[in-house]
């Protein structure tokens, strides 16, 4: 009789162990969707900016400026659009948001996304929540 309820405890242990999800620890992949790319005429909209600018907790206006500087046009907000002047393809685009997510959202010392930008003086710094570590990231003006 003692044997079999220790045999009912433990088939219990195994299933809550099963229960438990994989753990893949500091692993996990921080996936940004892709920028939905729409050329009209003469300009080029991202029709999911603010969308993409809430996954990555960013503020709209910062990444705004980042492109517009780094793909040397000028843009502006339309509700959850972005506008910019010109024609720019969705792999220039999506580029530049991968880009703008390494150097402003994933953190240099343990790679996870759970950053904060904050401003000291002239400087902006880059702290991360997950382990703590803090780096000065390039002003955007
Ligand atoms: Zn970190």
């Amino acid at each position: 009789m003692a044997k079999s309820e220790f045999y009912l405890y433990d088939e219990m242990l195994s299933r809550a162990k099963a229960k438990l999800p994989q753990t893949t620890g500091s692993e996990v992949l921080f996936s940004v969707p892709k920028a939905d790319v729409w050329i009209s005429g003469s300009r080029t909209e991202i029709r999911n900016f603010l969308d993409l600018c809430d996954v990555i907790d960013r503020k709209p206006e910062h990444m705004l400026k980042y492109l517009n500087r780094e793909l040397a046009t000028p843009g502006n907000m339309d509700g959850p659009r972005l506008i910019l002047k010109g024609k720019i393809g969705p792999n220039q685009v999506n580029q530049r948001i991968s880009d703008y997510v390494k150097e402003f959202v994933l953190c240099p010392a343990c790679g996870r996304h759970e950053t904060v930008l904050l401003k000291e003086d002239r400087v902006t710094i880059m702290k991360c929540n997950a382990c703590g570590a803090q780096n000065s990231v390039r002003a955007i003006a």
